[in-house]
């Protein structure tokens, strides 16, 4: 199960995932309909390797995925 909770909803929002995606709507029970927030996630966590970021972690992660961007973003955004 994915559970998609505000900072993930913002995180697509703010990085333009969402509009790029077509995917465009309000934090809630839309984050779960075909093609928004959780299915996204889903197709995402299928090509990261949370390996990358510490070798204890299994090869597909979601949240440890989404954890390991949000924290690239916010590192990211710190820097500029
Ligand atoms: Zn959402």
């Amino acid at each position: 199960m994915i559970a998609v909770d505000t900072l993930v909803h913002n995180f697509l929002h703010r990085t333009g995932i969402l509009k790029q995606l077509d995917a465009a709507h309000a934090y809630g029970t839309a984050c779960y309909q075909q093609g928004r927030c959780a299915d996204i996630l889903r197709r995402v966590s299928t090509h990261a390797d949370a390996r990358r970021f510490n070798k204890a972690y299994p090869i597909s992660a979601t949240s440890m995925s989404v954890w390991s961007s949000r924290q690239a973003y916010h590192v990211s955004s710190r820097q500029e």
